[in-house]
């Protein structure tokens, strides 16, 4: 076998072959799971990372620490995959999948030492998983856009583990947080007719100084430019919003196109017409009644002080994303040429206004009537401050919009994880055989959620295991979970520890996908440079290269 290995493929190849290479990735991938299981749950601790460059990044944030560990084994990059996928899919629950994934390796070794084939511990976990998803649904309880009560709590508890500040601050940010989410959550278009959430149109602007307490929610968009004239009015209330996506400039003409100016007089006429053509579109602009503009593109001069002269203020070179979001708040609809402009394509605001923060002109457009699209302007301290309050932020809105957008969700602290490990406990004698000790095995690794809270809040992680094992005997439910902050077992459900339903299933159905796609793995050929030994020391862009392997 060796030999023709050795024929085939080029010389300096590595290859792992069999239950070596298995073994390899299970290490691996237990490895990553215990270096961020201590970031778990509410008494978890910060990790700091320091880049290549220097720089520094502290956060509690599994998928932001896994992203920055820059790892190097295939093994360790699927499950810096599943990391990602959580994040991407519903916003939280990193830390959750990807301890999950870990265990749910590890008890595979255990069962590969007892000589069952990985097929049936592949076929085991599959069974769990789905059964896992059933029971989930059963355990969980309905939530809508209007309970804000049940939506903060989840939202606290997204937030729970990140270094952010007071509970008031955590309090505020959580509030605004469900205000922002029911505001762009539009009714009947989710799955079976539930509610969509659009997170898109929450936008985050950050902007380190002032305190976290300063952070706020703005009922519309706030746009990162200033007034384009500093004679145009800065503090415009019942704003009459205009949305133009095309420049309000002359046209350059092109440049072999020539224009033959003979005498002084030709010239002035020449002005006089260009200005003239750009008076017409500035009383466009004022017989539409609007008294600001957003424009995508450039702003001439003369236009501009013809603008500041009608008393309408006006923003140039605004992001497309920000026109389609002021839109979406003022109601207002984008036109691609002045000409068109009129009173119905405008939007309102009860207030615009150009502020200095930090130094830097920003212009927020307030009080829109039900916007459907808001800001939430973060603060803080230092851009460190900042950068985690925004990462909580993050999670908040990924939790309670997976929470709306299901409509469905748990208690948190271990509870559901308990309570899903029993039941499949009850399930795996059910189906028997071989797969039994799989099934079993998946009820373990679940349970290390539960186990890592209470190991991360100080507490004996195995009396507090056996204790939760006996409240959820039978496998029938129970709202019992760690409470990390007492470090005794307590009922989630009244201390309001409630996390959306999707998180827990996209965390367990991530972490048996990329189980089982290392667990199918029975060869690993890596070719000479494959593994990040290849890049040449110091070559430009060398950096950024490290971050594609
Ligand atoms: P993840 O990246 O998986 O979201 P977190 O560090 O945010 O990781 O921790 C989430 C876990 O912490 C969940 O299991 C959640 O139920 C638990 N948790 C959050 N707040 C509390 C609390 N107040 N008491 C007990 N457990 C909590
Ligand atoms: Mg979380």
């Amino acid at each position: 076998m060796a030999k023709v290995s050795g024929e085939v493929m080029a010389e300096g190849t590595n290859r792992v072959i069999g239950r070596d290479a298995m073994r390899i990735n299970i290490a691996i991938g237990y490895a990553v799971a215990n270096i961020i299981k201590t970031t778990l749950g509410p008494k978890g601790m910060d990790k700091m990372l320091v880049s290549e460059l220097g720089d520094i990044v502290i956060t509690n944030d599994g998928a932001t620490i896994l992203e920055e560990m820059n790892v190097d084994h295939p093994a360790a990059k699927l499950m810096v995959e599943i990391a990602k996928t959580q994040d991407k899919e519903v916003g939280d629950g990193t830390t959750t999948a990807v301890v999950i994934a870990g265990n749910l390796l590890k008890k595979a070794g255990d069962l590969l030492d007892q000589s069952i084939h990985p097929t049936t511990i592949i076929k085991g976990y599959e069974i769990a998983s789905k059964k896992a998803d059933v029971l989930l649904e059963t355990f969980s309880k309905d939530v809508k856009p209007t309970d804000t009560e049940i939506l903060n709590k989840i939202a606290l508890v997204s937030m729970g583990s990140k270094g952010i500040g007071s509970d008031d601050e955590k309090k505020k940010i959580a509030q605004m947080v469900v205000k922002a989410i029911s505001q762009v959550a539009t009714a009947g278009k989710g799955k079976n007719g539930g509610f969509e959430v659009d997170s898109d149109f929450i936008k985050i602007e950050k902007k380190a100084g002032g305190e976290v307490i300063d952070t706020e929610l703005i009922s519309g968009v706030l746009v990162d430019k200033e007034i384009v004239n500093s004679s145009m009015p800065k503090n415009i209330p019942n704003a009459k919003i205009a949305l133009l996506d095309a420049a309000l400039e002359i046209e350059k003409t092109e440049t072999d196109a020539k224009i033959e100016i003979t005498s002084p007089d030709q010239l002035d006429a020449y002005l006089q017409q260009e200005e003239k053509m750009l008076k017409t579109m500035v009383d466009k602009v004022k017989l539409s009644g609007a008294t600001i503009l957003f424009c995508q593109k450039g702003i001439d001069d003369i236009a501009q002080a013809h603008l500041a002269k009608e008393g309408i203020a006006a923003v140039r070179r605004v992001k497309k994303s920000d026109m389609e979001k002021l839109a979406r708040a003022t109601g207002a609809k984008v036109v691609s040429s002045v000409s068109e402009l009129s009173s119905k394509d405008l939007g309102l605001a009860g207030l615009v206004e150009e502020k200095k923060v930090s130094g830097e002109a920003m212009v927020f457009v307030r009080n829109c009537k039900d916007p459907k699209s808001v800001t939430i302007f973060v603060r803080g301290g230092t851009d460190h401050v900042a950068s985690e309050v925004e990462r909580a932020i993050k999670d908040a809105i990924g939790s309670v919009g997976s929470a709306v957008e299901s409509g469905k969700y748990v208690t948190g602290g271990g509870s559901i994880e308990m309570s899903l490990a029993a039941a499949l406990n009850e399930y795996a004698v059910e189906i028997g055989g071989r797969e039994q000790l799989a099934i079993q095995a998946f009820a373990e690794s679940i349970e290390s959620i539960p186990r890592t809270l209470a190991e991360n809040a100080g507490m004996d992680s195995i009396d507090a295991i056996v204790a939760l094992r006996n409240k959820h005997k039978g496998g029938k439910g129970t709202t019992f979970g760690v409470n990390v902050f007492k470090g005794e077992i307590s009922d989630m459900e009244a201390l309001g520890v409630l996390e959306p339903a999707k998180v827990k299933k996209q965390a367990i159905s991530s972490a048996t996908e990329t189980t089982r796609l290392i667990l199918r793995i029975d060869d690993i050929i890596a070719s000479r440079g494959g593994r990040g030994g290849g890049m040449p020391p110091g070559g430009p862009g060398g950096a950024e290269m490290g971050g594609d392997y």
